[in-house]
């Protein structure tokens, strides 16, 4: 036989050994993050392939990452996040894979963060809500204690199935992360997203979860709250009808309630936040995030 022939020979049944090869070795651990360019405000979905993993600790900024096992058993999954607020750097996403043999394997990596160029921006709404007085001070500090309370406490599942979808019809304005001033002096970052909806626009739900919270509050006026598991919120502001109660189970695209303008606004419109662990994430981005449906 000559050399060509054995080698054209063997290029046939290089597939063959290659894929021997893969199954007899253990796949390799690794993780891999979506989207995989990672700006200060980013959502991020986290997959961990590990198939032999009986659990994995996470933390990232200080903020710890709750994975759980994908429905094929082969990857392990979490949502998570860089907070708004956080500098262009490189950070460290620590990884620990626990494996059925007791053996703890590192998949500690290093994420660099790019800056978000994110606007600025200048407000005038009244006086009360720059320069509140003791009574508004008391109110304000309960409602940070509520919320505090509220946002420790989150189920230990994914209660969120498929991809997040918008809350309202109306139309998104780009404004979170805007650097904004209150009436010249109250400096402030923009959290969330609004939609200039007007008031009495249907609110729904925009993934599965439970009523966290439903009550009027100072700042944010009548607002709702759902947990999504593993530390993961949507936050609505400024309702003028709230139609659920706190420990309700909702499922995605269920009405919340009417958007309006109360608390801190200048007009109607509906605030949506997305908070995971502390951080607040951009909701445009979640919005963008494929998920997959019931995990
Ligand atoms: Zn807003």
């Amino acid at each position: 036989m000559s050399d060509a022939r054995i080698m054209r020979l063997a290029l046939c049944f290089l597939p063959l050994i290659c894929a021997l090869a893969q199954a007899q070795s253990p796949a390799p651990l690794r993780a891999d993050l979506t989207p995989s360019l990672v700006v200060a405000g980013s959502p991020e979905l986290l997959r961990i392939t590990a198939p032999n993993a009986v659990s994995i600790d996470g933390d990232w900024l200080g903020r710890k990452i709750q994975f759980f096992p994908a429905r094929d058993h082969r990857a392990w999954l979490a949502v998570a996040g860089v907070d708004v607020e956080a500098p262009a750097a490189t950070s460290t996403l620590q990884i620990h894979i626990h494996l059925a043999n007791g053996a703890v394997h590192d998949l500690t990596q290093s994420i660099a963060i790019h800056a978000a160029h994110y606007r600025t921006g200048t407000l005038t709404v009244p006086p009360k809500f720059v320069s509140p007085n003791p009574d508004e001070l008391k109110q304000i500090d309960a409602d940070r204690t509520l919320k505090d309370k509220i946002f420790a406490v989150s189920a230990n599942r994914p209660l969120w199935s498929g991809s997040f979808r918008v809350p309202v019809v109306a139309p998104p304005t780009d404004s979170f992360g805007t650097r904004r001033t209150f009436n010249g002096k109250l400096a402030s970052i923009h959290k969330g997203m609004d939609f200039r909806a007007p008031s009495g626009t249907v609110v729904r739900a925009s993934n599965s979860g439970t009523v966290a919270l439903a009550r009027p509050l100072y700042y944010e006026g009548n607002c709702v709250v759902l947990d999504h598991g593993l530390g993961l919120y949507t936050v609505y502001l400024h309702f003028s009808r709230i139609d659920v109660h706190e420990g309700q189970q909702v499922a995605a695209g269920s009405p919340l309630g009417l958007s309006g303008a109360t608390g801190r606004v200048t007009g109607p419109h509906l605030h949506w936040a997305v908070r995971w662990q502390g951080a607040y994430l951009d909701p445009a981005k979640l919005l963008r995030l494929p998920l997959p449906a019931n995990p």
